[in-house]
């Protein structure tokens, strides 16, 4: 068995079937998703699963939260002994950095997670017996991925760390802060530690940088940009957190976010407005056009049929219309819904 196992938020798993056939063969590469609605994950069966691999970067798939290398598909494993079958499927001559024992984040998979431990406990000792698993864990080789879908069924698969999310699942664990207006806060967390990178971060917290936040009551995201030193706009005729006023740091705008322009070019905007996704993306563009902002993360909110094509029509209008080159990086993050969140900045050189 190779290919690539990847996981996604369950329900969008045809997004993702979508996206990885289309993706593969745009880069020249023959072969077919294998899926099934609310299981959490699509494999991509193919010959060269390496190619393609390295063709798709995990950080260019918008639907995946995760992306793996798929060598073994062990099926009617015998409870008794999983291990040996497990053993006999590794691949030769490679001496893995750690193992990750998970389940796709299905209702289904869920209480798989108890054997998914036990045989963590289980296995990590044997590996390193047979030498497949380095003494003491080394986050610069490459993973190896143990997937349990049943009690007898495991998929293995493996990551390289500079191509893979770092987290089990792709999920990375945000603590709910108590003083946040909303829990929309931790999409914006997540989408500046998924999206933006190190680089690009040390530009929120530069002395004075300011942004706008279009479509901000409560204030969740307002909140995530004023604890990172930002001075923002606030834009929403509904109303804001009051303890964010206090701050000081932020200016409530009663208007509308489709419409308000800055006085004066900002470092940031952020946009979560519920609206039509290409009229988000339209004006967006704007933003990038006029030069009004140098870094933004917004939210493409997707409609019920046709998410896929709406996401690739919605992305392509936004750079075209910027009219300017663009970094754009796009994914459905863990705590994102019906929706992907975007992060564009212009191009530079
Ligand atoms: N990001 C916010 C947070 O973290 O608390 C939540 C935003 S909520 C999902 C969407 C907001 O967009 C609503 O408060 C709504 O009033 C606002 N909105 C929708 N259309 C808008 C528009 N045309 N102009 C300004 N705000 C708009």
């Amino acid at each position: 068995m190779n290919g690539l196992l990847c996981y996604c938020r369950a329900g969008f798993e045809p997004e993702l079937a979508g996206e990885l056939t289309e993706r593969a063969a745009m880069a020249g590469f023959a072969g077919y998703a294998r899926t099934e609605r609310n299981t959490g994950y699509v494999l991509f069966i193919c010959d060269d699963a390496d190619a393609l691999s390295r063709g798709l970067p995990w950080s260019t798939l918008i639907f995946a939260r995760q992306k793996l290398r798929l060598f073994a598909d062990l099926q009617g494993l015998d409870p008794s002994d999983r291990i040996t079958p497990m053993l006999a499927a590794l691949p030769k001559n490679i001496r893995f950095g750690e193992l990750v024992m998970e389940h796709p984040d299905s209702d289904a998979s869920k209480p798989l997670a108890g054997l998914a431990r036990s045989l963590g406990n289980a296995l990590r000792p044997a590996l390193r017996k047979a030498g497949a698993l380095t003494r003491e864990d080394n986050a610069r080789l490459q993973c190896l991925h143990v997937c349990l879908l049943d009690g007898d069924h495991a998929l293995l698969a493996s990551s390289e760390p500079e191509d893979s999310a770092p987290w089990p699942l792709g999920i990375p664990r945000l603590r709910a802060h108590a003083d946040a207006p909303s829990r929309s806060a931790l999409k914006l967390e997540e989408a500046l530690l998924v999206l933006v990178n190190e680089r690009e971060r040390v530009s929120l917290t530069h002395d004075g940088a300011r942004a706008a936040d279009l479509g901000a009551s409560p204030g969740g995201w307002t909140w995530v940009l004023v604890r990172n030193g930002l001075h923002v706009q606030a834009i929403d005729n509904g109303p804001l957190q009051g303890q964010l006023l206090d701050t000081g740091k932020v200016e409530h705008l009663r208007a509308d976010g489709f419409s308000w322009q800055p006085p004066q070019p900002l470092d940031w905007m952020v946009c979560d407005m519920v609206e039509q996704p290409r009229r988000v993306a339209e004006r967006m563009a704007t933003w990038f056009r006029e030069g009004w902002c140098r870094y933004a993360v917004f939210n493409l909110k997707l409609p019920m049929k046709k998410r896929w094509q709406e996401t690739q029509l919605c992305l392509e209008l936004f750079a075209q219309q910027a009219q300017k080159p663009l970094i754009i990086r796009a994914k459905q993050l863990y705590h994102d819904r019906e929706e992907i969140t975007v992060f564009a900045t212009i191009k530079r050189g």
